[in-house]
């Protein structure tokens, strides 16, 4: 359906437009490259679209500012970190106040009650302990799972993302066998001998594999959302509450996206009952937090456990993590962020903007399709798809390049590795129609 050839002009084209644009940034680019490994302090950095790393010199609500002043509506808002908005003023307040008195000495500080308090008022769980970043948080999660239940592996979703853990770097292949996912470097083991994989939306798969009775613990987003969003079927995550209990494996749930969907997540929303959960990056407002919890049976077993002389050498903890800095980053976000009344406008915002595109699809002909959860949407260049192998198929690395190049050579940054706009309460509905217009452009060049 799609003309290559038109595609690959199209692109030049931008590719060109996105050069003439950034005479800074590729200047900072060629310089940043002799002193950083593909010149920037994190690989991810280059996917964003264009030949070389936009240098930002300012992120402000939910507009970004680079080094040659153009100005974007960031629909990225870092993946996530920045969902609240960048620069909220009571964040920035509480984090300078802390970083006067003491940022981080080994000790509590008094905020970390208010935090464990307002996050099983949140999301259920009775006790929380902190990390540094989420890929952390499930890295203990997973230790705690196997260490409670003396069971060796655990399970995830086919082309989930838990963020550098390794068990969960991998996919099911065409037999059906655990592998290294695509991309995934420097696998410290087969990842068959770790890891049980099975599709989403499949309880037969799940309860085939649950049966091996070797399994600590099943690891999910309720909704995959890192291979875009792919929604649970109606009854799924009832059953996988079902078959995790019935063959005595930990159910974790990691929210660290889907948190999208309202100030308690999935968990609260759908009433859901794991074991173990997991949340990071949106509740430090941007600053480098994760929390987990456990169910205060767990919590009691595991205390006995590990809070003893060699606790330092469990394989859980962090110089860094649960710091008064931390605590009083996650305390005044949860105290001005993500509250319930800020989803309802962002929740509002992201069904526009799933309109507006839905609407140009209309227009074109085209049998693409949109998904939305909560203050989170993403399209796709095919059916909704029910499980994250379909959605891979359905990856179009050149349109997505495409897409992406457009948009930001017009004042948009999307979510770079999907087709995903995220809201905060500081996007308008102007923002959104800017997106719409720029979307439905980029349709009419492509197939005009
Ligand atoms: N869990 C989920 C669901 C994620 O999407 C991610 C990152 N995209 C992580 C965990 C890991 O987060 P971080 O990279 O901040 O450790």
């Amino acid at each position: 359906m799609i003309n290559r050839q038109r595609l690959a002009q199209v692109l030049e084209i931008e590719d060109a437009l996105f050069k003439k644009l950034h005479p800074k940034s590729r200047i900072a680019a060629d310089s940043s490259s002799k002193s950083l490994i593909g010149g920037v302090p994190m690989p991810w950095m280059t996917r964003l679209p264009g030949a070389f790393p936009i240098h930002i010199r300012q992120a402000h609500d939910a507009l970004l500012s680079d080094i040659d002043d153009n100005n974007y509506i960031d629909f990225c808002l870092g993946d996530t970190g920045s969902m609240t908005g960048h620069g909220v003023s009571e964040i920035t307040a509480a984090i300078s106040l802390q970083m006067n008195r003491g940022s981080t000495t080994m000790l509590p500080s008094q905020d970390a009650t208010w935090v464990g308090e307002e996050l099983t008022r949140r999301f259920g769980l009775s006790k929380w302990q902190f990390a540094v970043s989420a890929t952390d948080a499930n890295r203990f999660a997973l230790r705690i799972a196997r260490h409670l239940t003396a069971r060796p592996k655990v399970l995830v979703h086919d082309w989930c993302y838990h963020g550098t853990v390794d068990e969960t770097l991998v996919i099911l292949d065409e037999q059906g066998k655990t592998i290294s996912r695509p991309g995934a470097i420097g696998p410290q083991i087969d990842p068959a001998l770790t890891t049980r994989v099975v599709p989403f939306n499949d309880l037969e798969a799940l309860e085939r594999q649950l049966a091996f009775h070797d399994v600590a613990c099943m690891l999910i987003e309720p909704a995959l959302t890192n291979i875009g969003i792919v929604l649970p079927e109606p009854g799924y995550l009832a059953g996988v509450r079902d078959l995790t209990s019935k063959y005595g494996t930990l159910l974790i749930i990691d929210e660290t996206h889907t948190i999208c969907a309202g100030s308690g997540g999935c968990t609260k929303l759908w009433n859901l009952k794991p074991d173990i959960f997991v949340i990071g990056k949106s509740i430090g407002g941007g600053f480098p937090v994760a929390a987990y919890g456990l169910t205060e049976e767990l919590a009691t077993k595991l205390k006995t456990d590990l809070f003893d002389h060699n606790v330092d050498v469990s394989g859980i903890g962090g110089t860094l993590a649960g710091s008064a800095l931390a605590m009083a980053a996650i305390k005044a976000t949860l105290s001005h962020c993500l509250l319930p009344e800020q989803f309802e406008k962002t929740i509002g915002l992201a069904l526009q903007w799933a309109n507006g595109v839905e609407n140009s699809f209309k227009k074109f002909g085209l049998k693409w399709s949109v998904q939305q959860l909560g203050c989170r949407a993403e399209y796709w260049f095919c059916d909704t798809p029910k499980n994250g192998a379909s959605a891979a198929a359905a990856s179009d690395p050149h349109l997505e390049s495409f897409m992406h190049l457009w948009a930001i050579n017009r004042g948009i940054l999307l979510t770079p590795f999907h087709n995903m706009a995220l809201m905060s309460p500081f996007h308008t509905k102007q923002d959104v129609d800017v997106h719409t217009q720029v979307f439905g452009a980029a349709l009419d060049t492509l197939f005009n």
